[in-house]
């Protein structure tokens, strides 16, 4: 099944859609973890907020996760550190120690059924790897946290050398944000399903359209994983798709932890969710730029297969794959965009549940205007060339060679009949590139190729039958509505009349 297992374990926050114009002091674009815990503290602070959610509130990226709050970051503090400095590595593991902590406090406060758990952070190597265990040990030690040498862990295989953390967490976000979403105070704070913010009229009062009705906002944040609209920083954020399975195991334990393997450039992660219904297996790895699969490459079958290189798997009950958009200096981007008013939180990489709870709490003080420790590190509006450098020119040449495809004659097809029932082909009109789609019961449609966001090439994604632009991220229907990504509008529709 290609749900999350996250999504199928919680509940829906039950939110109706809107039907009629509102005003409000800020309106949140997005009911992810950023969004929700974003109106959650604005209404405590007696804001009037309304949350626009284009589909369920906690089914985004935040149902794509695998449930894991820890203090480090996926690409290592000691790379913070060097590439800024102590202050800021220091003020990254201070805030995101804050925030699993108000996670856990909301939690208990409001009795949130969502499998919270403290445990173990392990980053282990079975090769050796002994350098990246020992400055990773050393930054976190310096940084304040308890780092234990380990020879041995709960999983079935030998390691070299590893490091463990305690006292870190798991949980089930979707449930978390789902259930968070029923305590928000009603008398500041509405919440809104399927109510897609297509476009932003902005001005001194900002108006926000949704297919139903307008909502205006003194301030708008698009807690939307990646703004939407066009913003310098898109081109400071790099979107990779990653895959993640849940399996039953037919013998051998479960291990209890969030384990991070040193030395894997696919670096699967594991770790144990148990539910009334038993005990799964989560691994989450493989990641590659959206768009750009090698086509050869079948993801969910290699994760599988490495999964089963240890484990004696019985089932493979919900496989799901989900998006994540790497700052080009490795911090986030929370604050102020370069529109005034619009308020933006992205570049989380795979830190963006705890990533998504500091955004809220920059936002609430910038809001009631209280000093914010962290506001200045993780700020929109920075620009860091030198520490940007490498990763900005290399994606960004990436960005350019797919915006070069789009030459007269590069297409995957030329007739309609090439495309077979539950594929996907560009194929070339009139010297203008379509989106072609044949459903399993032979249906075609077709709408332009040509990304609504920035105008890049779709391709076609077969793992998850989706169109997927390899420049910024943005995801379309086969039938081109939109997904996720920074587009507001679909592809633009064809009409195939005669078939080619
Ligand atoms: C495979 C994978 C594993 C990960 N594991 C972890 C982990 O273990 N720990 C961790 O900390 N982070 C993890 N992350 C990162 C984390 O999941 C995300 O950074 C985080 O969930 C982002 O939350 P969000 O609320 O900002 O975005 P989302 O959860 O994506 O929420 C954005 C919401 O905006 C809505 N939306 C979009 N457009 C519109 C519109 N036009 N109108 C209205 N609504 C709109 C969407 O429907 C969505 O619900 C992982 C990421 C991936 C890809």
């Amino acid at each position: 099944m290609t749900e999350s297992i996250w999504k199928a374990k919680a509940s829906n926050a039950k939110a109706i859609s809107l039907s009629e114009d509102i005003e409000v002091e800020v309106a949140i674009v997005g009911g992810g973890i950023t969004g929700i815990t974003t109106a959650y503290l604005l209404a405590e602070e007696g804001i009037q907020v309304a949350v626009l959610e284009s589909m369920d509130v906690g089914g985004g990226t935040t149902a794509g996760s695998t449930g894991n709050l820890y203090t480090m970051v996926d690409n290592r503090l000691h790379h913070i550190q060097s590439k800024f400095n102590d202050k800021t590595a220091r003020k990254v593991a201070e805030s995101r120690t804050t925030a699993i902590n108000l996670i856990e406090d909301l939690i208990k406060k409001y009795a949130i059924d969502c499998s919270f758990k403290r445990q173990p952070w392990v980053l282990y190597s079975e090769t050796g790897e002994e350098e990246t265990i020992k400055t990773t040990k050393d930054t976190l030690e310096k940084f304040g946290l308890e780092v234990q040498d380990i020879t041995s862990t709960s999983l079935p295989f030998n390691i070299k050398s590893g490091i463990r953390v305690e006292n870190q967490a798991q949980f089930n976000p979707a449930a978390f944000v789902a259930g968070l979403a029923q305590k928000v105070d009603q008398n500041y704070c509405s919440i809104y399903e399927n109510s897609p913010v297509h476009h932003i009229e902005k001005g001194s009062l900002h108006v926000l359209h949704t297919p139903t009705a307008k909502v205006r906002a003194k301030k708008v944040v698009l807690a939307t994983h990646s703004p939407k609209g066009i913003y310098g920083l898109q081109m400071a954020i790099f979107p990779h798709r990653e895959y993640a399975l849940a399996a039953r195991l037919r013998s051998g334990d479960y291990p209890e932890g969030i384990f991070w393997s040193a030395e894997s450039k696919t670096h699967p992660s594991l770790r144990t969710y148990e539910t009334e219904e038993g005990k799964f297996l989560i691994t989450v790895g493989y990641h590659h730029k959206v768009g750009q699969a090698d086509e050869n490459k079948d993801y969910f079958g290699d994760l599988e297969k490495n999964l089963k290189r240890h484990y004696d798997v019985d089932t493979v009950a919900y496989k799901w794959s989900a998006q994540h958009y790497k700052s080009s200096d490795g911090l986030p981007y929370i604050g102020e965009s370069t529109d005034d008013n619009i308020f933006v939180a992205t570049g989380f990489s795979t830190d963006g549940l705890t990533y998504g709870v500091v955004s809220a709490l920059i936002f609430r003080d910038l809001f009631t205007g209280k000093e914010n420790n962290w506001a200045e590190i993780y700020k929109a509006k920075r620009f860091t060339p030198l520490k940007s450098a490498k990763s900005f020119i290399k994606e960004n040449l990436n960005v350019l060679g797919e915006y070069l495809k789009d030459y007269p004659g590069n297409a995957d097809a030329e007739m309609f009949s090439e495309v077979k029932a539950g594929e996907g082909k560009i194929v070339e009109i009139k010297n203008e590139k379509w989106a072609v789609h044949r459903s399993d019961d032979g249906t075609l449609c077709a709408a332009s190729a040509v990304c609504t966001h920035m105008e890049c090439i779709v391709n076609w994604n077969n793992e998850e039958k989706t169109w997927d632009c390899p420049c910024h991220g943005s995801r379309f229907k086969p039938t081109g509505e939109v997904i996720e990504g920074p587009a507001f509008s679909p592809l633009d529709k064809r009409s195939i009349n005669p078939e080619k």
